[in-house]
């Protein structure tokens, strides 16, 4: 029951009106793409976002020309420029009425704050397609070695500036898990202060990375140059030594020097700069409500917020992210 279609040229006006509204609705769409923040299309939890179609980027932050925004940060690294200063959980981000409120359920969560650990299981594992595999961006001791796309990318910036620096043979020498892989580790672990049991390792949210150095025994890494450049640089990059020395009562893990985990920038320099945990970043920016700092030229505003009738206020008009911390908070983290 096909009615008869009819053919006939369109006027001029109906040809013109169709082309703008052509015109308005790829402008949308493409300013749509630019608005969203890179950090939420370099995270493996975001794939509706960034997919496995974000290529890793081989020269760190400048080679990424949709990062721009996201990356500015972590070209902006310069300590002697960082400047910190508790603005209060009133800052104008945090409800006054600038922001807009998101329904959960659409939030762009980019995971990258998780905590993982042995009270906090892993929630939700990225999917594969959300993962990106080391090699050959940078060397591994495995070609199966995966990653979200933003540790990638850390670590590849990071290699590279250990290269400049005269601090080689770095190797990622573990990634990403599947839970049933956390399960063989924990089970053939004879000794498990340095073995999460499944669920509870970050090596199973893809955003952790055990970095080694060719030549360098593991239970030498952490006295070794490489072990303490590592310790002194990988924050610049995004990246904070997950498992630090003398934080064991904190983090339930012996120290790892190997150990990184992804949180992104500004978390990883404040987290340097003030020798916290992840576990005691989270604890202090649910105590203060967040913080304000400028790294290089870019001001990050981080607030620590909670969903109120299922949505959670982002700023509005901000570049920003959003990460569940998996404690039952949101930190968001805008910048200009
Ligand atoms: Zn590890």
């Amino acid at each position: 029951m096909t009615p008869p279609r009819r053919k006939r040229p369109q006027p001029i006006a109906t040809r013109l009106v169709v082309i703008l509204l052509l015109a308005v609705a790829v402008g949308v769409i493409g300013w749509r793409a630019g608005y969203v923040p890179s950090v939420w299309a370099k995270t493996a939890d975001a794939p509706e976002l960034s997919g496995a179609a974000v290529p890793a980027l081989p020269g760190g932050p400048a080679g990424a020309p949709r990062s721009t925004r996201a990356e500015a940060p972590a070209s902006a690294q310069q300590p002697a420029g960082t400047t910190t200063k508790p603005s209060g959980p009133t800052s104008a981000v945090s409800g006054t009425g600038t922001g807009v409120a998101v329904p959960v359920a659409q939030l762009a969560d980019t995971r990258a704050l998780v905590l993982v650990n042995a009270d906090h299981g892993v929630t939700t594992h990225p999917g594969t397609a959300s993962l990106v595999s080391a090699w050959p961006k940078v060397p591994v001791i495995n070609s199966g070695v995966r990653l979200s796309p933003a540790t990638l990318r850390a670590v590849t910036s990071l290699f590279a500036a250990a290269s400049q620096a005269g601090v080689g043979g770095f190797y990622v020498s573990s990634g990403y898990r599947t839970f049933a892989a956390q399960q063989r580790l924990y089970d053939a672990a004879a000794e498990k202060s340095h073995v999460q049991p499944p669920s509870h390792s970050e090596h199973e949210t893809g955003l952790a990375v055990d970095i080694m150095a060719v030549g360098v025994a593991q239970a030498d890494l952490g006295g070794s140059p490489q072990g303490r450049w590592l310790a002194d640089q990988a924050w610049k990059y995004g990246l904070i030594l997950r498992y630090p020395a003398g934080k064991q009562g904190v983090t339930g893990i012996a120290a790892e020097p190997w150990h990184f985990r992804y949180v992104g920038t500004p978390h990883a320099s404040y987290c340097h700069q003030h020798g916290l945990t992840l576990e005691e970043y989270i604890a202090a920016l649910q105590r203060t409500g967040g913080y304000t700092v400028t790294l290089g030229t870019t001001t990050y505003d981080v607030r620590y917020e909670h969903a109120s009738g299922g949505a959670l206020r982002v700023p509005a008009g901000l570049d920003h992210t959003v990460s569940s911390d998996n404690t039952g908070g949101y930190i968001v983290t805008s910048w200009k």
